[in-house]
């Protein structure tokens, strides 16, 4: 299969699973198998980046914008990471993927519907699983402790602090596509002084299909304090459902993500987490 022996060459530093902590690591596969015939096979480079922000420069321009280890050229549809082990993988995660997959399925082809709050649940367990396994891909913008994976894992379901929408994707460009950011709020601490996976806010975006997922989840109180209620205001702005925190109320997926927006959103959200904080940091 493509890209995987270059996958292989690449060791996971820890080399213990990211969740429970054994050993006897597995290939996830980035996008489950399930979804393979959903996603438009490439044979161009597709993007998987990930970013940092030198948080104490405060403004966007300063962000190292790098290509991880899954970008490559080749089918993107069975690129996996090594980071969970072989008993998370076929087991409960396992179990998190066949739920996800009749709420997913829909959304993926192109039809929406408001979501029961066991179906945003369902579906934001899945968002959150695959940011968690896709952080790994550059340890230094890794941005979700142990502490909220061993949450993840006990509860199925993202921990407090993280904000998870889908919406439907009408570009032509991305499907399969990924984008990581994380950014460090602390200060003074030169960037490149930080040792891997120092980072305090994450933010993933995805496609699968007609399906366009994110997912953004902080520890610094400033962002979760003024920073998430900002960045949920603008995806209700926008249109998108939203997964996580679960509402009660119907939605309508009224906006949509483009090609030129699904390369934007996460400066977008970036901005707006920055000018929440310019009544505090002033
Ligand atoms: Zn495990």
């Amino acid at each position: 299969m493509n890209g995987e022996g270059r996958i292989k060459k690449t060791p996971n530093p820890p080399g213990r699973c990211i969740f429970c902590g054994e050993g006897q690591l597995t290939k996830e596969h980035i996008y489950a198998a399930w979804m393979k015939p959903y996603l438009t096979e490439s044979k161009r480079t597709v993007h998987h980046v990930t970013t940092s922000v030198h948080p104490a420069l405060q403004h966007l321009a300063d962000h190292r914008n790098e290509v991880g280890k899954m970008h490559l050229k080749g089918d993107h549809r069975s690129r996996a990471l090594r980071a969970v082990c072989r008993s998370c993988n076929n087991g409960w995660m396992s179990v998190l993927q066949s739920s996800a997959k009749s709420v997913l399925l829909p959304f993926i082809q192109g039809t929406y519907h408001s979501p029961t709050r066991e179906e945003q649940k369902a579906a934001a367990a899945w968002v959150t699983m695959f940011a968690m396994v896709f952080e790994q891909a550059d340890l230094f913008t890794r941005a979700i402790d142990q502490k909220q994976r061993d949450f993840f894992m006990r509860h199925l379901k993202p921990p407090s602090n993280w904000l998870i929408w889908v919406a439907p994707f009408v570009g032509s460009k991305h499907s399969a596509s990924t984008r990581h950011r994380g950014i460090l709020f602390s200060g003074e601490t030169p960037v490149e002084t930080i040792p891997p996976g120092f980072m305090n806010m994450q933010c993933t975006v995805g496609v699968a299909g007609n399906m366009f997922f994110m997912s953004l989840s902080s520890t610094h109180a400033d962002v979760i304090n003024f920073g998430l209620p900002a960045v949920r205001q603008l995806c209700m702005d926008r249109g998108f459902l939203r997964a996580w925190p679960t509402v009660g109320f119907q939605q309508n997926a009224s906006g949509a993500v483009d090609d030129f927006l699904f390369v934007n959103i996460i400066d977008e959200v970036t901005e707006t987490i920055y000018r929440s904080f310019n009544s505090i940091w002033r």
